[in-house]
């Protein structure tokens, strides 16, 4: 039987990628999404995958939806943390609510997730933590002082995680990505997108599909002796 692989925010850009991917690659894959019904009945449509409403940000929903995920296609073997948002704002104009949004559900969130699962993978003495960062929660970034905290939150959960399920045959790694080609960096006026583009050595955006390929070998047997690193996939933009 099949391993089962749960993506969170997997009905949409970088998300849906690492959905087909893992299907791909012979993976029983669940995708979680936040609110977007059509998006995510359409991605059920295009790819056979069977998508879960619930907020990442919501502990007691969590519990829940993996609940549905195990009861219909069994025990989550790969977690891949990768539902986020962005909420930006210069730090002297930025709200509470703001700070909140992104802390709860791009770091707690992460928590959230991982935590209902953690146990059952100690139990079977086999699991997949792969957490989404981004490179601006490695380097920073002006105007979003709440999503590099969030996602610089993320490293750190991976590294301290790692040390606690190594010797359970569990691994915990992140992927900080660059600009990848997403909606939502589409959607940036062409002048804005050819400065970004001009700051990326290799000259071109990444491809979700270039992050689901590193979510790929990271869930893989394989890889078992990867734990507590961070794979920077972002064209040279940036190295630690
Ligand atoms: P998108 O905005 O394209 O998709 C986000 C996905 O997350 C959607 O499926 C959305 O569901 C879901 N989501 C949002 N909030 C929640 C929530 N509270 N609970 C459950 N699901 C939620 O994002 P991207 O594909 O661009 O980004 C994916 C990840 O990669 C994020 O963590 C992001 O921070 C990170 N990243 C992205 C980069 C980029 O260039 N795009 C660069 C670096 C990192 P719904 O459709 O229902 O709203």
């Amino acid at each position: 039987m099949s391993r089962v692989a749960l993506v969170t925010g997997g009905s949409r850009g970088i998300g849906a990628a690492i959905a087909v991917a893992l299907k791909e690659a012979g993976y029983t894959v669940a995708a979680n999404y936040a609110g977007n019904d059509e998006a995510a009945a359409k991605f059920t449509e295009e790819t056979g995958i069977k998508t879960y409403k619930w907020s990442v940000a919501d502990y007691d929903a969590c519990v829940e939806g993996i609940a549905k995920v195990e009861a219909d296609l069994g025990p989550v073997e790969i977690l891949v943390n990768n539902a986020g948002i962005t909420r930006d704002g210069m730090f002297h104009k930025m709200t509470r609510e703001q700070w909140q949004e992104v802390i709860d559900t791009n770091l707690s969130g992460v928590f959230n997730m991982t935590h209902p699962l953690w146990n059952g993978m100690r139990d079977r003495k086999f699991g997949r933590i792969i957490n989404i960062s981004s490179i601006n929660g490695q380097k920073g970034q002006m105007g979003q002082a709440n999503y590099s905290a969030a996602k610089a939150g993320d490293l750190g959960f991976t590294k301290a995680l790692a040390q606690e399920g190594a010797f359970k045959g569990i691994t915990v790694n992140a992927i900080c990505p660059g600009y990848i080609a997403t909606e939502m960096v589409m959607a940036v006026p062409e002048k804005v997108r050819e400065a970004i583009i001009s700051q990326i050595p290799v000259g071109r955006l990444g491809e979700a599909s270039e992050i689901a390929r590193c979510v790929v070998f990271l869930a893989s047997d394989d890889a078992g002796f990867v734990t507590g690193s961070t794979i920077s996939a972002n064209g040279g933009q940036y190295f630690t």
